[in-house]
Formats: C-alpha cells, sequence, structure tokens
C-alpha cells in the first residue's frame, strides 16, 4: 500500500486527490494531510480518513481541532512547519503537493530531502526554484512525478522513449474563459466572468491565470525543469477542447499526443499509480465519434502578454521566474478581492518584471526575497 501526505488537502486537486484514493482503499491510504482554513472540509477529512497528521493554517484553528479531536490517534500541527512535518511524515512514501502558491516551495525541497516521492501539482514550486527542485531531486534520487496534465500528457508520452530523442514539446492550451474576446473586449470584466472556465473545473487562482494565460505561461517554465526541453523547442498550441492534453515529437517526426476527457484525477492517478495503471470509474469517457472536430490554432502574443513574460522570463532565468510568479499571485489576488482592472494585472507583472534586478544561480534565500520584494511592489501599487 502506498501511503500518502497530501498538501493542501481541501482544494480542489486536495479533493479530486481524495476521490481517487477512496477508490482504490486497497491500494491508497492517507498518512498525512494539511489544509489552510476550510475547517468544515478538513473536519470531514478526518473523521473519514483519520490520518496520522493533520495541520491547519492558523493557530487558533489547531487548538479547536485539538481540542475536538483530543483522544483519536492524530497529531496536529499549524503554520509553515506543518506542513513541512506533513512533507516529511515518517509514515508517508508518496507527497501530494496540491497547495497553492509559492508557500508549496520549501515543503517540496524537504520532501525531496527525505527520499519522498513527490507527485507535484504545486507548480509556482518548479516556476519559482527549479534549479534548485531538480538539483535537489537528481541529489537524494527523487522521483519527481507531474501531476499537472499538460505534464502528465507528456510524461506518458515519454515512457520507454530515449529523452534525448525528444526534439519538441507542444504544451496545449485551452485559452481560458476569455479566449473568444479581443483585448478590447476584456476591458472592466467581472470576477464572475473570469472564473467561469469552458473546459475545467478548478481553484480560483489558476482559473483566473487560464483567462490571463498566465497558467500556460507557467507551464512553459514547468515543462523546461520537468523536461530539460529549451525554451526554443516548447510550443504551445491553442486548443479549445482540451482533449488532447499535449504532445511530444521525436527526432523522426513521429508525434505522441495523450488524449482524455478534461477530469485532473487521470493525471492525478497517474502520478500515484506510475508506471502502472488502476481503473477509474467516475471519469467520462473520450468519444471521438460523437466530439467530431477538434480545433487547433496558434496563440498571438500581443493579446496574451502573460504568456510572451513567461518565456521572457523563463529564457532570463535567475530570479526573474519568481518575480513573474510573486506578482502574478499578489495581482490576482487584488483582482479576486475585487481591487485591481483584469487587463492590469498583466501591467503589474510586467512593472514587477521591469523594476527588478536578475540575480543569477540564486540560492533559496534569494528567491524568497526576489518574491517578497515583487509582492511589495505590486501591493504599493495598489496605493
Ligand atoms: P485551491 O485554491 O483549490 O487549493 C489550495 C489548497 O491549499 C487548499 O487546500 C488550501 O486550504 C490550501 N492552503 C492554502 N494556504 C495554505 C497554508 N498556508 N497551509 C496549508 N494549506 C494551505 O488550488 P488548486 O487545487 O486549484 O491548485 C493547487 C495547485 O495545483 C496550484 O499550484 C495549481 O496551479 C495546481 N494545479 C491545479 C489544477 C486544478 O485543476 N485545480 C490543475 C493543474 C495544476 P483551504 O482551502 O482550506 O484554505
Ligand atoms: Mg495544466
Amino acid at each position: 500500500m502506498k501511503r500518502i501526505s497530501l498538501l493542501g488537502a481541501t482544494g480542489s486537486i486536495g479533493i479530486q486527490t481524495l476521490e481517487v484514493i477512496r477508490e482504490h482503499p486497497e491500494e491508497f491510504g492517507l498518512a498525512a494531510i494539511t489544509f489552510g482554513s476550510n475547517m468544515e472540509a478538513g473536519r470531514r477529512i478526518i473523521r473519514e480518513f483519520m490520518p496520522r497528521f493533520v495541520s491547519v493554517k492558523e493557530q487558533a484553528d489547531y487548538e479547536k481541532l485539538k481540542d475536538e479531536f483530543s483522544g483519536e490517534p492524530v497529531t496536529f500541527s499549524w503554520g509553515e512547519d506543518g506542513n513541512i512535518e506533513a512533507a516529511v511524515h515518517h509514515e508517508a512514501d508518496t507527497v501530494v503537493n496540491a497547495l497553492l502558491g509559492s508557500i508549496g516551495l520549501v515543503p517540496t525541497l524537504k520532501a525531496i530531502e527525505a527520499k519522498k516521492t513527490v507527485a507535484i501539482a504545486n507548480k509556482e514550486t518548479l516556476v519559482t526554484a527549479g534549479h534548485l527542485v531538480t538539483e535537489a531531486a537528481k541529489k537524494h534520487g527523487t522521483v519527481l512525478l507531474p501531476v499537472d496534465s499538460e505534464h502528465s500528457a507528456i510524461f506518458q508520452c515519454l515512457q520507454g522513449e530515449d529523452p534525448a530523442s525528444v526534439s519538441r514539446l507542444i504544451l496545449t492550451a485551452s485559452g481560458g474563459s476569455f479566449r473568444d474576446r479581443s483585448r478590447k473586449e476584456l476591458e472592466g470584466v467581472t470576477v464572475e466572468e473570469a472564473l467561469n472556465h469552458p473546459n475545467w473545473s478548478m481553484g480560483a487562482k489558476i482559473t483566473i491565470d487560464s483567462a490571463t494565460m498566465m497558467n500556460k505561461g507557467l507551464e512553459v517554465i514547468e515543462a523546461f525543469w520537468l523536461f530539460g526541453i529549451p525554451y526554443s523547442r516548447i510550443d504551445v498550441l491553442l486548443h479549445k477542447e482540451s482533449i488532447i492534453h499535449s504532445m511530444a515529437e521525436f527526432e523522426d517526426g513521429s508525434v505522441k499526443a495523450q488524449l482524455g476527457t478534461p477530469d485532473m484525477k487521470v493525471p492525478i492517478q497517474y502520478a500515484l499509480t506510475h508506471p502502472s495503471r488502476l481503473p477509474l470509474k467516475n471519469t467520462s469517457r473520450l468519444n471521438l465519434w460523437e466530439q467530431g472536430k477538434l480545433h487547433f490554432s496558434k496563440p498571438d502574443f500581443d493579446r496574451f502578454k502573460c504568456l510572451h513574460f513567461a518565456y521572457e522570463s523563463g529564457k532570463m532565468g535567475g530570479t526573474m521566474p519568481a518575480v513573474l510568479n510573486a506578482a502574478n499571485e499578489e495581482a490576482v489576488a487584488q483582482f479576486l478581492a475585487g481591487r485591481l482592472e483584469f487587463l492590469e494585472i498583466e501591467n503589474r507583472i510586467e512593472q514587477a518584471l521591469e523594476a527588478h534586478s536578475i540575480i543569477q544561480n540564486p540560492d533559496l534565500e534569494a528567491i524568497q526575497h526576489a518574491d517578497q520584494e515583487a509582492r511589495a511592489l505590486v501591493r504599493s501599487l495598489l496605493n
């Protein structure tokens, strides 16, 4: 049995990971969970799975849970340390990192050092510190498995292939909630409109990232680190049906794609079962007769500025992707709070990138400093 530590258990990926675990009680057990402040969902998960270790964001919630579950075989913790404790928990062999944002970085690094297999949904980890994460994984012989559907697709296409024979990666993009609108038509769009993703049901932040295409930008950087392919050979392809989850092209011109209906449970489960597969009951099957047509087009970098910023930051490397990510996290939070216009998100990111003096080969401290500085700048621009 695989014993899992699930960071971010109450989120969109967290809940779907629990569905996969629930469907295969013989294969998977839940050793530890962490969550933020959704106490109602958290309590339900604790009652159902009785994990050995539970950590929450705030101390006050920790105190409450400790009282409510006194006498049960559960240890409680809170804060950043709690996420780290869960990531290295002795009863877990696999860590699913479904935290949102750059708070996922240190727990990922600690899980790698503790030689846990890491199923990584938290893309911000690889974007901000890809070199530290991949170096640590190499040093400790730790396996990193992608959960993001595009990267899982590519990973599945690469099974049994020589990595050196890959000539190009093609990441597909739905285009998000505003794919059919011009820039002019984006003026004054509401939070509600932006949250209405045509194909995928996801957490709020990543849904906004899909609408700005920053999500695809972050995924380009994520792919660079996971698969070691230069940016000049990573393409983005608009594909509005989200049926082809991504593709790999090989040096003989052959292209492999992974297809399926848009359901995150499939890549989540693959990360947990790799190199094998297990049945998955509650997912709809792909029916290409009914589908009939699939559409493809080239993304316009003037229309989707965030995609352009991401490629540029990725190529510059160093602390630049951390600044890109932090400025984006802050600007999206402001948009979700109704304090920033949609089109201003990309302006804020551009300003943060322009203001930053790049540091090459940054250590963790330099990355965290760049992250904090970018957030502070975006916050100051609001006033
Ligand atoms: P959500 O916002 O839905 O979930 C985030 C999770 O993190 C929640 O459980 C939240 O808890 C928890 N959390 C937040 N802050 C803390 C904290 N300080 N300590 C402990 N837990 C905390 O995000 P998603 O599930 O959508 O995304 C998670 C990651 O997966 C992101 O990096 C995203 O880019 C990536 N991803 C998501 C996909 C999707 O389909 N959703 C697809 C591909 C990648 P609470 O809610 O209790 O506050
Ligand atoms: Mg994705």
